[in-house]
Protein backbone atom coordinates (compact mmCIF):
# COMPACT_ATOMS: atom_id res chain seq x y z
CA UNK A 1 0.00 0.00 0.00
CA UNK A 2 1.64 3.30 -1.06
CA UNK A 3 1.12 6.71 1.20
CA UNK A 4 -0.51 9.68 -0.84
CA UNK A 5 1.71 12.24 -1.76
CA UNK A 6 0.70 15.67 -2.79
CA UNK A 7 3.49 18.43 -3.91
CA UNK A 8 2.89 21.89 -4.77
CA UNK A 9 4.65 23.14 -7.40
CA UNK A 10 4.52 26.84 -7.34
CA UNK A 11 6.50 27.60 -11.06
CA UNK A 12 8.00 30.77 -11.53
CA UNK A 13 5.23 32.93 -8.99
CA UNK A 14 4.94 34.49 -5.84
CA UNK A 15 7.67 36.51 -4.01
CA UNK A 16 10.00 36.14 -0.94
CA UNK A 17 7.15 37.51 1.21
CA UNK A 18 4.16 35.64 -0.47
CA UNK A 19 6.00 32.21 -0.16
CA UNK A 20 7.43 32.56 3.16
CA UNK A 21 3.70 32.85 4.28
CA UNK A 22 2.70 30.35 2.10
CA UNK A 23 5.15 27.66 3.18
CA UNK A 24 3.67 29.05 6.44
CA UNK A 25 0.31 28.22 6.10
CA UNK A 26 0.59 24.78 4.86
CA UNK A 27 3.05 23.55 7.55
CA UNK A 28 0.26 25.34 10.32
CA UNK A 29 -2.16 22.93 8.70
CA UNK A 30 -0.39 20.10 7.55
CA UNK A 31 0.98 20.33 11.74
CA UNK A 32 1.42 16.67 12.71
CA UNK A 33 -0.65 14.26 10.04
CA UNK A 34 1.11 11.24 8.99
CA UNK A 35 -1.37 10.17 6.16
CA UNK A 36 -0.14 11.88 3.60
CA UNK A 37 3.29 13.35 2.45
CA UNK A 38 3.24 16.78 1.28
CA UNK A 39 5.76 19.32 -0.09
CA UNK A 40 6.07 22.15 -1.54
CA UNK A 41 8.35 23.50 -4.85
CA UNK A 42 9.53 27.26 -4.87
CA UNK A 43 11.62 28.94 -7.32
CA UNK A 44 15.33 28.34 -6.19
CA UNK A 45 16.08 32.02 -5.13
CA UNK A 46 13.26 31.22 -2.63
CA UNK A 47 14.41 27.45 -1.83
CA UNK A 48 16.27 28.32 1.63
CA UNK A 49 13.78 30.70 3.19
CA UNK A 50 11.25 28.31 2.26
CA UNK A 51 13.25 25.34 3.81
CA UNK A 52 14.18 27.39 7.06
CA UNK A 53 10.36 27.91 7.27
CA UNK A 54 9.43 24.36 6.90
CA UNK A 55 12.50 22.99 9.26
CA UNK A 56 11.74 20.49 11.63
CA UNK A 57 7.91 19.82 9.95
CA UNK A 58 7.20 16.96 7.59
CA UNK A 59 6.15 19.33 4.96
CA UNK A 60 9.19 18.71 2.10
CA UNK A 61 10.84 20.64 0.20
CA UNK A 62 11.82 20.48 -3.45
CA UNK A 63 13.20 22.46 -6.60
CA UNK A 64 11.92 22.39 -9.83
CA UNK A 65 14.79 21.63 -11.61
CA UNK A 66 18.60 21.23 -11.59
CA UNK A 67 21.72 21.28 -13.60
CA UNK A 68 22.73 17.99 -15.71
CA UNK A 69 26.28 18.84 -14.58
CA UNK A 70 27.81 18.46 -11.27
CA UNK A 71 29.80 21.60 -10.81
CA UNK A 72 32.02 23.71 -12.69
CA UNK A 73 31.80 26.79 -15.48
CA UNK A 74 27.75 26.75 -16.23
CA UNK A 75 26.86 30.11 -15.92
CA UNK A 76 23.25 30.68 -14.73
CA UNK A 77 22.68 26.55 -13.67
CA UNK A 78 22.11 25.58 -9.82
CA UNK A 79 23.79 22.11 -9.30
CA UNK A 80 22.02 19.46 -7.16
CA UNK A 81 24.49 20.08 -4.01
CA UNK A 82 23.42 23.40 -4.08
CA UNK A 83 19.63 22.48 -4.00
CA UNK A 84 20.46 20.06 -1.08
CA UNK A 85 22.90 22.42 0.95
CA UNK A 86 19.93 24.89 1.17
CA UNK A 87 17.67 22.36 2.09
CA UNK A 88 16.10 21.27 -0.72
CA UNK A 89 15.35 17.03 -0.46
CA UNK A 90 14.50 16.66 -3.68
CA UNK A 91 14.01 17.70 -7.66
CA UNK A 92 10.90 17.94 -10.33
CA UNK A 93 13.03 16.36 -14.01
CA UNK A 94 11.48 16.45 -16.86
CA UNK A 95 8.61 18.71 -16.39
CA UNK A 96 6.54 19.48 -19.35
CA UNK A 97 7.28 23.05 -19.57
CA UNK A 98 10.94 22.35 -19.50
CA UNK A 99 10.44 19.90 -22.49
CA UNK A 100 8.63 21.95 -24.64
CA UNK A 101 9.24 25.37 -23.96
CA UNK A 102 13.16 24.82 -23.13
CA UNK A 103 13.63 21.56 -25.26
CA UNK A 104 15.05 19.23 -22.56
CA UNK A 105 15.32 15.91 -24.12
CA UNK A 106 15.15 12.29 -22.40
CA UNK A 107 18.82 11.84 -22.20
CA UNK A 108 18.96 15.62 -20.45
CA UNK A 109 16.66 14.58 -18.13
CA UNK A 110 18.24 11.63 -17.50
CA UNK A 111 21.71 13.41 -16.51
CA UNK A 112 19.81 15.61 -14.61
CA UNK A 113 17.92 12.10 -12.42
CA UNK A 114 21.63 10.69 -12.41
CA UNK A 115 23.21 14.12 -10.88
CA UNK A 116 20.31 14.31 -7.96
CA UNK A 117 20.71 10.84 -7.13
CA UNK A 118 24.74 11.01 -6.82
CA UNK A 119 24.03 14.16 -3.89
CA UNK A 120 21.48 12.06 -2.45
CA UNK A 121 18.41 13.91 -3.48
CA UNK A 122 15.21 12.39 -4.64
CA UNK A 123 13.52 12.78 -7.97
CA UNK A 124 10.49 13.04 -9.15
CA UNK A 125 10.85 12.10 -12.92
CA UNK A 126 7.61 14.03 -14.85
CA UNK A 127 6.19 12.34 -18.18
CA UNK A 128 3.40 13.06 -20.17
CA UNK A 129 2.13 13.31 -23.62
CA UNK A 130 0.89 16.36 -25.88
CA UNK A 131 -2.81 16.52 -26.94
CA UNK A 132 -1.48 15.69 -30.90
CA UNK A 133 0.55 12.53 -29.31
CA UNK A 134 -2.81 11.64 -27.06
CA UNK A 135 -4.69 12.13 -30.46
CA UNK A 136 -2.55 9.94 -32.37
CA UNK A 137 -2.82 7.37 -29.84
CA UNK A 138 0.95 7.79 -29.06
CA UNK A 139 -0.02 8.35 -25.73
CA UNK A 140 1.75 4.80 -24.27
CA UNK A 141 4.53 5.17 -26.49
CA UNK A 142 5.55 8.84 -25.29
CA UNK A 143 5.23 8.15 -21.71
CA UNK A 144 6.91 4.57 -21.90
CA UNK A 145 10.04 6.40 -23.67
CA UNK A 146 10.09 8.99 -21.37
CA UNK A 147 10.28 6.80 -18.49
CA UNK A 148 12.47 4.18 -19.63
CA UNK A 149 15.57 6.98 -20.45
CA UNK A 150 14.37 8.91 -18.01
CA UNK A 151 15.83 6.32 -15.80
CA UNK A 152 18.49 4.88 -17.94
CA UNK A 153 21.43 3.48 -15.57
CA UNK A 154 19.33 4.15 -12.28
CA UNK A 155 20.20 1.01 -10.28
CA UNK A 156 17.28 -1.16 -8.23
CA UNK A 157 18.47 0.52 -4.92
CA UNK A 158 18.01 3.77 -5.65
CA UNK A 159 14.29 2.92 -6.22
CA UNK A 160 12.86 4.28 -3.21
CA UNK A 161 14.08 7.84 -3.90
CA UNK A 162 12.08 7.86 -7.32
CA UNK A 163 9.01 9.26 -7.77
CA UNK A 164 6.86 9.42 -11.17
CA UNK A 165 4.62 12.05 -11.80
CA UNK A 166 2.17 11.52 -15.38
CA UNK A 167 1.47 14.77 -16.27
CA UNK A 168 -0.71 14.94 -19.67
CA UNK A 169 0.74 18.33 -21.63
CA UNK A 170 -2.56 18.76 -22.50
CA UNK A 171 -4.14 19.14 -18.99
CA UNK A 172 -1.58 21.97 -17.74
CA UNK A 173 -2.54 24.62 -16.76
CA UNK A 174 -5.36 24.53 -18.89
CA UNK A 175 -8.20 23.89 -16.74
CA UNK A 176 -8.95 20.17 -18.54
CA UNK A 177 -7.90 17.68 -16.13
CA UNK A 178 -7.63 13.99 -17.51
CA UNK A 179 -10.39 12.06 -16.15
CA UNK A 180 -9.87 9.58 -13.37
CA UNK A 181 -10.17 6.50 -15.70
CA UNK A 182 -7.62 8.38 -18.38
CA UNK A 183 -5.29 9.11 -15.16
CA UNK A 184 -5.83 5.28 -14.00
CA UNK A 185 -5.01 3.74 -17.57
CA UNK A 186 -1.60 5.57 -17.74
CA UNK A 187 -0.74 4.99 -14.36
CA UNK A 188 -1.38 1.26 -14.81
CA UNK A 189 0.95 0.91 -18.11
CA UNK A 190 3.35 3.30 -16.40
CA UNK A 191 3.70 0.43 -13.57
CA UNK A 192 3.99 -2.18 -15.93
CA UNK A 193 6.69 -0.69 -17.73
CA UNK A 194 8.58 0.35 -14.76
CA UNK A 195 7.90 -3.68 -13.57
CA UNK A 196 9.67 -4.92 -17.23
CA UNK A 197 12.39 -2.33 -16.59
CA UNK A 198 12.92 -3.57 -12.18
CA UNK A 199 10.35 -6.12 -11.09
CA UNK A 200 7.07 -6.63 -9.61
CA UNK A 201 7.89 -5.50 -6.36
CA UNK A 202 9.50 -2.54 -7.49
CA UNK A 203 6.65 -1.06 -9.34
CA UNK A 204 3.99 -1.76 -6.59
CA UNK A 205 6.44 0.26 -4.27
CA UNK A 206 6.62 3.02 -6.92
CA UNK A 207 4.27 5.87 -6.56
CA UNK A 208 2.76 7.97 -9.10
CA UNK A 209 1.42 11.22 -8.72
CA UNK A 210 -1.00 12.83 -11.10
CA UNK A 211 -0.89 16.15 -12.67
CA UNK A 212 -2.64 18.80 -14.92
CA UNK A 213 -5.88 21.15 -13.28
CA UNK A 214 -6.01 18.94 -10.28
CA UNK A 215 -8.45 21.19 -7.93
CA UNK A 216 -10.38 21.45 -4.81
CA UNK A 217 -13.32 20.23 -7.27
CA UNK A 218 -11.71 17.09 -8.56
CA UNK A 219 -8.97 16.23 -6.00
CA UNK A 220 -10.86 13.58 -4.35
CA UNK A 221 -11.85 11.80 -7.90
CA UNK A 222 -8.49 11.94 -9.28
CA UNK A 223 -6.76 11.31 -6.05
CA UNK A 224 -9.07 7.74 -5.36
CA UNK A 225 -8.64 6.58 -8.66
CA UNK A 226 -6.86 3.10 -8.58
CA UNK A 227 -2.90 3.60 -9.35
CA UNK A 228 -2.95 7.04 -8.32
CA UNK A 229 -1.28 7.79 -5.59
CA UNK A 230 -1.13 11.59 -5.22
CA UNK A 231 -0.97 14.64 -7.00
CA UNK A 232 1.40 16.92 -8.59
CA UNK A 233 -0.41 20.53 -8.22
CA UNK A 234 0.42 23.76 -10.36
CA UNK A 235 -1.84 26.69 -10.29
CA UNK A 236 -4.23 25.69 -6.99
CA UNK A 237 -1.18 24.93 -5.02
CA UNK A 238 0.02 29.07 -5.10
CA UNK A 239 -3.20 29.53 -2.35
CA UNK A 240 -4.12 27.95 0.94
CA UNK A 241 -7.71 27.73 0.55
CA UNK A 242 -7.28 25.91 -2.97
CA UNK A 243 -4.37 23.70 -1.80
CA UNK A 244 -5.07 22.71 1.17
CA UNK A 245 -8.97 20.66 0.35
CA UNK A 246 -6.18 19.12 -2.15
CA UNK A 247 -3.82 17.87 0.68
CA UNK A 248 -7.01 16.74 2.49
CA UNK A 249 -9.24 15.53 0.21
CA UNK A 250 -11.18 12.52 1.64
CA UNK A 251 -9.96 8.85 0.84
CA UNK A 252 -12.09 6.03 -0.55
CA UNK A 253 -9.34 3.25 0.18
CA UNK A 254 -7.03 2.13 2.99
CA UNK A 255 -4.02 4.12 2.46
CA UNK A 256 -0.52 3.05 4.93
CA UNK A 257 -0.73 4.58 8.13
CA UNK A 258 2.29 5.64 10.43
C1 LIG B 1 2.19 21.41 -13.04
O1 LIG B 1 2.73 22.37 -13.55
O2 LIG B 1 2.89 20.49 -12.58
C2 LIG B 1 0.73 21.38 -13.00
C3 LIG B 1 0.16 20.22 -12.83
O3 LIG B 1 0.05 22.57 -13.19
P1 LIG B 1 -1.54 22.83 -13.03
O4 LIG B 1 -1.97 22.13 -11.76
O5 LIG B 1 -1.67 24.30 -12.93
O6 LIG B 1 -2.20 22.23 -14.22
Amino acid sequence: VRKRTVAGNWKMNLDAKGARALAEGVRARVGTKRDVDVAVVPPFVYLAEVARALDGSPVRCGAQNVCDRASGAFTGEVCAAMLRDVGASFALVGHSERRHVYGESDELVNQKVQRLLESGLDVVLCVGETLEERRAKRTETVVARQLTRGLAGVAADALPRITVAYEPVWAIGTGQNATPEQASQVHQYLRGVFSGLYDEAASEALRIQYGGSVSPANAAAILNAPDVDGALVGGASLKLDTFLPIIEAPRARAETQP
